[in-house]
């Protein structure tokens, strides 16, 4: 079994267990929080001994010379000495301008970050707060519109982050946020691409992003978004939509219920489904799918089959630690 060694001590390997697991185990502390290779809040370096190419996937090709791995998809083949030197750790202080909690459900989250922050609507930042818990939040915010970081936190029962920020912080209070990640954004190198979004949730926090980019860019082919929840708690910004659907000609908003009965110009159906019931052909569209990790996965089979090309399709998974 290959070994690893960390700050100057060995540890043996568990068959098929990863860096983050091995060195958890013994009691280091890792920042980390997806486990699943999406975050990238669990880069180290490898000091000796090539990371597995698995280890490596999403990371910019200069991190991956530099030895940057993820360390909850590292399963060493060969024995590994690694350092906790990553980028990740060059985290951006913000203060929390604002903080509305929309239905004891969404809490949407205004961030004044200390420095400007380069990135794209529809991104991912890691937030940290001060005791070193990290969580991936969607961007809401346009940097050409808003001079703030916008998040949509759902508060999810039980959950350690998300608990924290609906129940105790406050305006005033400082956080910090790691630089941008994720290809969920718009392009604008194809303006009449019809474009189709699904979100569940604050999946929506990333679609709003988007849309708005689109619009602000000038795009001019259809833009359909279908917003899901099971209840109308978790159905927010329905007044914001249907003000930007009644200003953009082009732009089509669906709200819909999986658990209630149709009311109000919101439809009773699963959001991914009215959306592949409405547009059974999806060739040449391009696709964003946002939100629950099952709904995130069957509609993107869904729209595969429906003729998206793979490459036209922006996924991201809101996958949680548990
Ligand atoms: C790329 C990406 C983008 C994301 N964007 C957003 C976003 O814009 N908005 C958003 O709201 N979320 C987003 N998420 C999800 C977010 O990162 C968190 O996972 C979410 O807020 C829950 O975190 P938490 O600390 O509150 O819950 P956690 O403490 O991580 O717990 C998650 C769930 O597991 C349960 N749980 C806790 N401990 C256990 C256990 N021992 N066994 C079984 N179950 C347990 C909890 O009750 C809870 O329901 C995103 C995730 C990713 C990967």
């Amino acid at each position: 079994m290959p070994s690893l060694t960390f700050e100057a001590r060995s540890y043996a390997l568990r068959d098929n267990e990863s860096v983050l697991e091995c060195l958890t185990r013994h009691g280091v502390t890792v920042p980390h929080s997806c486990k699943s290779g999406i975050c990238q809040s669990c880069m180290m370096r490898s000091v000796q001994g090539a990371p597995p190419a698995e280890a490596q996937k999403g990371l910019k090709e200069a991190q991956q010379a530099e030895g940057y791995f993820l360390s909850c998809s590292c399963v060493p083949q060969l024995d590994m000495e690694v350092t906790l030197d990553a980028p990740e750790l060059f985290l951006v202080p913000v203060t929390v301008q604002s903080l509305v909690r929309w239905n004891g459900k969404v809490a949407r989250l205004r961030l004044q970050p200390s420095q400007s922050l380069d990135y794209r609507p529809g991104q991912f930042v890691n937030l940290r707060r001060p005791d070193g818990l990290i969580r991936s939040y969607s961007l809401a915010s346009v940097p050409q519109h808003d001079n703030y970081l916008e998040l949509h936190v759902q508060r999810s029962s039980g959950g350690q982050m998300s608990e924290w920020i609906h129940d105790q912080l406050n305006a005033g209070d400082s956080l910090h946020v790691s630089t941008p990640h994720g290809e969920c954004y718009y392009r604008p190198d194809a303006l009449e691409q019809p474009l189709l979004l699904v979100g569940t949730g604050t999946g929506l926090a990333p679609l709003y992003g988007v849309i708005r980019d689109a619009l602000r860019s000038g795009h001019r082919g259809p833009i359909w978004l279908f917003h899901g929840s099971r209840t109308g708690t978790g159905l927010y910004l329905v007044d914001e939509l249907r003000a930007l659907a009644g200003a953009h000609k082009n732009f089509r908003y669906v709200p819909c219920l999986s658990g209630e009965p149709e009311l109000d110009g919101i439809i009773s159906a699963r959001a991914d489904a009215a959306a592949m019931q409405q547009h059974s052909n999806l060739k040449g569209w391009r696709v964003f799918l946002c939100g629950h990790p099952d709904m995130v996965k069957t509609a993107k089979r869904n729209a595969f089959l429906a003729g998206a090309a793979l490459r036209d399709i922006q996924a991201d998974a809101f996958v949680s630690t548990h």
